[in-house]
């Protein structure tokens, strides 16, 4: 195994924009956290010395704040392919815009999703109706039909809101998200993406696919914590109340507690001083991926991709998770658990001995993660499935050498009898 410094100074960064790191310190956790692209960094250390309130102030540096604000907001839509009239609403990650699309559903909205979604995807909707787990993007794409036409049957014209993940941050499997809009168009229903995964490796616009919302983190698009988007439909957005109430959200305050004119358009839910920083860090990151040939950052994450995982099937004990598949399209994303083994004491031994982070857990999507490790077990013959799953995720700084670090970090601890 090449010592961690070893290993940092075979680096060949891939072609995309640069991320921060820390030398020696290999970082296959994208999917939890991506690193800060430097052009973020850039970004808000540029902007740091202009610090001034936005959307409040007369002076220079406000009103310059201000127009940067409005111009992140701009930008991040475009890396969407936002419509004219869409809204995209600055919130502190993929959850915090979820919850602010379950507020505005209008009243009586049914939500349609999947039982594998991520627990952001599961938890804020009141009125739902869950699938299944499907076993195939055309079963996921049936059972939706079958779902919809079934709400529909009667005529029924309630409001309904489909609302998947983009790419599942459990198998990196990618969901058919346009034909899972067409189907919700054909039964005049909405559609809403959660793409925290699907953002930072895949261009996505949500015109063309017809989709009517989409959810993003900053953090997993290689921004600073802290910001993230809701982009879509302007009409429920303006009808819905204020998802926090306070200054910005309003346009009129009266003397009685009744009487309050709220705004309309994005400020409506973005009560409260801004986070400006992360909204120019996140839309420095859109400009320069926007600017990327980012066929060839997917053809060289694929490359990446199928080392990891054939060099994972080459270890002994090793059982990759998966709903769709093992020739399903997806993204550097990959869990698995080892026959016998405590996931939580393989990833501690991959950190102390060897300085590589992944994360074991059931990565916040429990039905999903558990009925796959059950999956896995009987696929494989084991006596009992794993309690958790070990996740590996790549992206802009992952090279060739860290791939195989992890491979043969993997294969030590393998191979060293657990403590008794
Ligand atoms: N959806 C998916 C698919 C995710 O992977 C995550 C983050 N793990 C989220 C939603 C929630 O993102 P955040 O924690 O940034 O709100």
């Amino acid at each position: 195994t090449p010592s961690a410094a070893e290993v940092a100074a075979l680096v060949e960064p891939g072609s995309g924009p640069r991320v921060l790191g820390v030398p020696g310190q290999i970082n296959l956790d994208y999917a939890a956290t991506a690193p800060c692209a430097r052009a973020a960094a850039d970004a808000v250390a540029e902007l740091l010395p202009w610090y001034a309130s936005v959307h409040r102030g007369a002076g220079a540096l406000s009103q310059r704040c201000t127009l940067e604000y409005e111009r992140a907001r701009q930008t991040v839509g475009d890396f969407v392919g936002a419509r004219a009239d869409d809204y995209v609403i600055f919130t502190r990650n993929t959850t915090d815009a979820l919850n602010l699309l379950a507020h505005v559903v209008p009243a009586g909205t049914i939500v349609v999703t999947f039982a594998g979604e991520h627990h952001a995807n599961l938890l804020p909707w009141r009125n739902t109706c869950r699938l299944p787990v499907p076993a195939s993007p055309a079963e996921a794409i049936r059972s939706l039909y079958a779902a919809l036409a079934e709400l529909r049957r009667g005529g029924g014209t309630e409001e309904i809101l489909v609302s998947v993940t983009g790419a599942s941050n459990v198998t990196g499997e990618l969901w058919p998200i346009r034909e899972l809009a067409a189907a919700a168009k054909r039964f005049g229903a909405r559609i809403a993406v959660d793409a925290a995964q699907l953002a930072p490796h895949v261009a996505v616009d949500i015109a063309e696919l017809d989709v009517d919302f989409l959810a993003l983190s900053g953090h997993k698009l290689y921004a600073p914590f802290g910001a993230g988007v809701l982009v879509g439909r302007s009409d429920w957005l303006d009808a819905a109340e204020p998802y926090l109430f306070g200054g910005g959200a309003s346009a009129r305050v009266g003397d009685t507690t009744s009487d309050v004119r709220w705004a309309q358009g994005p400020a409506r839910h973005e009560a409260g001083t801004p986070n400006l920083l992360g909204a120019v860090a996140l839309a420095a990151v859109c400009t320069e991926l926007e600017a990327a040939d980012r066929d060839r950052l997917e053809r060289e994450e694929q490359e990446l991709l199928a080392r990891l995982r054939s060099g994972l099937a080459a270890i002994e004990g090793v059982a990759e998770l998966r709903t769709f598949g093992a020739d399903a399209p997806r993204l550097g994303i990959v869990s698995f658990a080892v026959a016998g083994r405590e996931s939580a004491e393989i990833t501690a031994a991959l950190a102390r001995g060897h300085d590589i982070g992944v994360r074991d857990g059931l990565f916040c999507a429990h039905p999903l993660a558990r009925r796959l490790l059950t999956e896995a077990a009987t696929r494989e013959g084991w006596a009992r499935p794993a309690t958790t799953a070990i996740r590996a995720s790549i992206g802009l700084g992952t090279t060739r050498e860290h791939v195989t670090a992890f491979l043969s970090a993997l294969t030590t601890i393998l191979t060293t009898p657990p403590a008794p």
